[in-house]
C-alpha cells in the first residue's frame, strides 16, 4: 500500500511547493488552462497506467489476507510482487493465521529465535518458522515466494503469463 501511493504523492508535493511562490502560481494556472504537451500527456498516461496496475496488485494482495484456494494463490502470482507477498504473510500473522495463504490453521507458537539440534550439532534460526503452522507450510510458502517475479506489473506480459507451481496443503 505504501509503495503504491508514493509516486502520485511526490508529484503533488512538488506542485504545492511551486504554488507557495506567487509568481509561479499565476504562471502555473495559465499553463493549466493550455493543453498538455505530448510529453506531459505521455507522463500522465503512464502514471495512470501505473496507478491502475498498483490498484490491481493491491486487490490481489487483499484477497490473500483471507485463506484462499490453491487456484487463486496460483493466479495471484501474476499480479503481485515479492514485497506484496511479504506483506500478506505479515498481515495473516497479525491475525494469528498461518502465513501460507491456502492454509486456514493458526500459526504455531514457538519460544525463542533459535533451535539447537544436538543431533546435527547445528543452530537453526526459527524466526521465520513461527509465521506458519508447520515446517511444511513454511517450505511451501518459500517455494511460492521464490517464483514471484519482481518485474513491475505494467511491464509484464500478462497475456502470456507462465503459471507458477503451488504446493497443495500438507506438501
Ligand atoms: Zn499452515
Amino acid at each position: 500500500m505504501s509503495t503504491s501511493e508514493k509516486k502520485p504523492r511526490k508529484i503533488q508535493k512538488r506542485k504545492s511547493k511551486k504554488n507557495d511562490n506567487i509568481d509561479s502560481q499565476t504562471r502555473s494556472s495559465q499553463t493549466n488552462q493550455t493543453k498538455l504537451t505530448k510529453k506531459q500527456q505521455l507522463i500522465k498516461q503512464s502514471l495512470e497506467t501505473r496507478k491502475h496496475f498498483e490498484q490491481l496488485s493491491l486487490e490481489w494482495q487483499e484477497k490473500l489476507y483471507e485463506t484462499v484456494s490453491l487456484g487463486i494463490l496460483r493466479d495471484s502470482a501474476k499480479f503481485i510482487l515479492p514485497h506484496h507477498y511479504q506483506e500478506i504473510i505479515e498481515e495473516r500473522n497479525a491475525s494469528k493465521m498461518c502465513g501460507y495463504p491456502i492454509c486456514s490453521k493458526p500459526k504455531q507458537v514457538i519460544q525463542g529465535q533459535y533451535r539447537i539440534s544436538y543431533h546435527e550439532r547445528k543452530i537453526y534460526d526459527i524466526s521465520e518458522l513461527k509465521n506458519y503452522c508447520s515446517t511444511i507450510c513454511f517450505a511451501s510458502s518459500k517455494f511460492f515466494f521464490t517464483q514471484l517475479s519482481d518485474e513491475p506489473l505494467y511491464l509484464r506480459d500478462l497475456q502470456n503469463w507462465k503459471p507458477v507451481d503451488v504446493i497443495p496443503l500438507g506438501g
